[in-house]
C-alpha cells in the first residue's frame, strides 16, 4: 500500500471548495467534494507492476455544476454528497479488492471470503473513475466529471455531458 496521500489537486484546497466559472454567455457554480478511500485490484492484459495484486490510497473528486443556487446560497449542501457517495464507496470499494469478472483470482478469493467488488471491464483508474461517476449520476447529483487519483501523480478524469434537470440520468 502506498503510505503517502495523494496532494490535493491545486485547484481544490481546501477540501471543499466553490467555484465560479465563467463563461461568455452563462455562469454556472461548481462545487467538489474530495472522498479518500483504500482499494485493492490487478489488471488483466497488463504487463506492468500492476499486474499483481496491489492496493491504493485513492481519492475520488466529485464536481457537480449548477446555473443557479438554492435559497442557502447553494449548488448542493457537501454532506449530501457525503451522504450518498461517501456512503456507497465505504459499503463497496474501500477495504475491498476490485476485480475484472474474468479475472480467475475472483473463485481463489472468494473462496478465502476475501470482499471483492466485480468489474466489467478492467479495474484501471479510469473504469473505476466511470464506476463512481454513474453511480452519483443514478443518484439525481448534478454530476458533471469525477477524477480518480490513483497515486499522488496519476489521476483518471470522466465528464459526462452537462447535466439537465429531469432528463433521466
Ligand atoms: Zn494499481
Amino acid at each position: 500500500m502506498i503510505k503517502e496521500q495523494p496532494p490535493r489537486p491545486a485547484t481544490l484546497s481546501p477540501a471543499e471548495t466553490a467555484v465560479e466559472v465563467q463563461s461568455s454567455s452563462t455562469s454556472v457554480f461548481r462545487v467538489s467534494r474530495e472522498i479518500d478511500f483504500c482499494y485493492g485490484h490487478r489488471l488483466l492484459n497488463y504487463d506492468g507492476k500492476c499486474r499483481h495484486l496491489h492496493g491504493h490510497n485513492g481519492r475520488a473528486v466529485i464536481t457537480i455544476e449548477s446555473s443557479s443556487l438554492d435559497n442557502r446560497g447553494m449548488v448542493m449542501d457537501f454532506s449530501d454528497i457525503k451522504r450518498v457517495v461517501s456512503s456507497w464507496i465505504d459499503e463497496n470499494l474501500d477495504h475491498r479488492m476490485l476485480l475484472c469478472k474474468r479475472d480467475p483470482y475472483v473463485q481463489i478469493l472468494k473462496d478465502l471470503g476475501e470482499p471483492l467488488f466485480l468489474l466489467d471491464e478492467n479495474p484501471t483508474a479510469e473504469n473505476i473513475c466511470k464506476l463512481i461517476h454513474e453511480f452519483t449520476a443514478s443518484r439525481g447529483f448534478p454530476i458533471v466529471e469525477t477524477q480518480l487519483w490513483e497515486t499522488p501523480h496519476c489521476f483518471a478524469t470522466y465528464r459526462a455531458a452537462r447535466y439537465v434537470p429531469g432528463e433521466a440520468n
